[in-house]
């Protein structure tokens, strides 16, 4: 697939896999991607399972993501981790602003942009991800949310760091439910993303910030999602937890 920017393609395990089904998974998804250089592949374990991917996966094409970090720095944060010790791991990428954290964790978007400047100021990419609520596409306001939360999650970052953060629009209706977005709707959204980040960064930024979709994403509809103009990526969730579908939704994108 020939594309204007280099696709990023990164397997979210949200709270799944001890240490021993981390390190076996990526021990396959090694031998199954090694000859893989057209894409960016990331795995983000959780905390407990970093280090030893993190040495796995030494010498390798994949990356390291983690699922979150703290606003704040060393100290007093109880339960918190901050960047500086992901940093330890070699992790390079971080995910913020899931759909999941926002509605559980209750995390805002000014929260995100905290986040955000704190993965920036250690070196640390993040995956900021957006999207709009079922009931929110039924009023007709996917726009004008996706929008929002975008002002709102990458306010006070510089145009520089908007370039190097990855976006995820992922539409909550579509995560973990089988029901993707068509790749005319993921697409539009997509489109909209970067006429947003023209305007904030102008169009020399906003031609250069990936944008993953994320929702049911799976080895049969990764072709057809990410063969759209403005899709750069993926970001999967539950095909990401075995090594067949998400080194196929892989391959199948190249
Ligand atoms: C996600 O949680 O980011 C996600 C896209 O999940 P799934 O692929 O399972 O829909």
């Amino acid at each position: 697939m020939d594309k204007e920017r280099k696709l990023i393609i990164a397997g979210n395990w949200k709270s799944n896999k001890t240490v021993a089904e981390g390190l076996s998974l990526v021990n396959d998804l090694k031998r199954e991607l090694a000859a893989v250089k057209e894409v960016d592949i990331v795995v983000a374990p959780p905390f407990t399972a970093l280090e030893s991917v993190s040495k796995a996966i030494i010498d390798s094409n994949i990356r390291l993501g983690a699922q979150n970090l703290s606003a704040d720095g060393y100290g007093a944060f109880t339960g918190e981790i901050p960047a500086g010790m992901l940093k330890e791991f070699s992790v390079g990428y971080v995910i913020l602003g899931h759909s999941e954290r926002r509605q559980f964790q209750k995390e805002s978007d000014a929260l995100v942009a905290k986040k955000a400047a704190a993965a920036h100021a250690a070196n640390l990419v993040p995956i900021v991800c957006v999207g709009e609520t079922l009931a929110e596409r039924e009023a007709g306001i996917t726009e004008q949310i996706v929008e929002g939360q975008l002002g709102g999650s990458l306010a006070g970052l510089s145009a520089e760091q908007v370039e190097r953060t990855v976006l995820a629009y992922e539409p909550v209706w579509a995560i973990g439910t089988g029901k993707t977005a068509t790749s005319a709707q993921a697409q539009e959204v997509h489109a909209f993303i970067r006429k947003v980040l023209t305007t904030l960064h102008g169009e020399v930024v906003a031609k250069r910030v990936r944008i993953q979709y994320g929702g049911s994403v799976k080895a049969n509809n990764a072709r057809e999602l990410l063969g759209q103009p403005d899709i750069d990526g993926a970001l999967v969730g539950g095909a990401s937890l075995e090594v067949r579908s998400f080194a196929d939704i892989i391959k199948n994108s190249i």
